[in-house]
């Protein structure tokens, strides 16, 4: 049903039908999906040696001018849009539970922020009865916690990122200065819903929340920021951290001299700062930290 989307921060109020949205994230009514494949990269406590069933979906309510999937977040005017598989919330919940049908460890929606509300109708009862791996909801973390909470009992691991403490940072390079507010309201709600991390006796995590955070080269201290708040969030075993260092220069960026860095990648320094600070962080028992080498194109899915 066409509405007046006020569901993330944007509040653009703009009318979302059809499949075009005038909105900032672009969406219409419908689920738009650009890519379902098996994801054998994600934290080993997600996929294990099985990996994850992952739904990628076009559009996003942030689109970071560095962001690694840059070809469906609604920027790239070369993406054919003809390939995308524009679903009702119906077609949607099939296709989940498909998805979780397949061999997979988890099923995961990726970029669903923008799409919280519909992706709720889509897990009727009768869909979540069928799901027996756990569900993953992989999201940019700018969402508000109203709008999360559609979700309750529908989502076994939250899988936010906290881009950010910076606001002047989130406005330069994904256009919301109050994201860094934002952020840490929605991992607190995203944990209120969940509980503390749970694990199976195969090691994976099956309820939970996993924060993400990619170190950008050039902004250390907003990763150390990250870090700090999260460990004074807080306490052992609650969330799984993830510190990400994938991070590839998209092409064509073209930013204000301050970020030069980020038309490079990440130094072994930066790498080895952000591991140690993460190492000694109390309170942040559950972790990854990702090699340097995991900063390379084979590792972005092909769209
Ligand atoms: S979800 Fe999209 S249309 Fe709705 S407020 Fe956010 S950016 Fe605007």
């Amino acid at each position: 049903m066409a509405y007046y989307c006020c569901d993330c921060p944007r509040n653009c109020g703009a009318q979302r039908d059809g499949t075009n949205g005038k909105g900032f994230c672009g969406a219409g009514e419908t689920i738009d999906v650009a890519k379902v494949m098996r994801h054998m990269w994600e934290e080993p406590c997600l996929g294990g040696s099985k990996g994850v069933e992952n739904i990628f979906l076009y559009g996003c309510n942030l689109k970071c001018v560095y962001c690694q999937n840059y070809k469906i977040n609604g920027t790239d005017n070369t993406f054919d849009k003809e390939k995308l598989r524009r679903l009702g919330t119906k077609e949607f919940g099939a296709l989940l539970t498909e998805a979780a049908q397949t061999g997979a460890s988890a099923v995961g929606i990726v970029t669903g922020d923008h799409c919280i509300r519909q992706i709720s109708e889509a897990i009727t009862d009768d869909v979540r009865h069928k799901i027996k791996v756990p569900v993953i909801f992989n999201c940019s973390g700018y969402a508000k916690p109203e709008t999360l909470e559609l979700l309750r009992g529908k989502i076994d691991i939250f899988m936010p990122d906290l881009k950010y403490v910076d606001g002047s940072l989130s406005l330069d390079l994904s256009r919301a200065s109050d994201y860094p507010s934002v952020s840490i309201a929605a991992i607190k709600k995203c944990f209120e819903m969940t509980g503390p991390a749970v694990f199976g006796s195969d090691g994976l995590l099956k309820k939970g929340v996993l924060v993400r955070h990619l170190v950008l080269p050039g902004q250390i201290r907003n990763t150390l920021g990250v870090i700090d708040l999260l460990n004074s969030t807080f306490a052992p075993g609650d969330i799984v951290f993830s510190l990400m260092s994938q991070y590839l220069p998209v092409p064509g960026l073209c930013l204000p001299e301050k970020y030069k860095r980020l038309s490079g990648r990440l130094t072994k320094a930066e790498h080895k700062k952000a591991a140690e600070y993460f190492a000694n962080a109390e309170n942040l028992t559950l972790g990854f930290t990702q090699d340097l080498s995991s900063s390379d194109e084979a590792f972005v899915p092909d769209f």
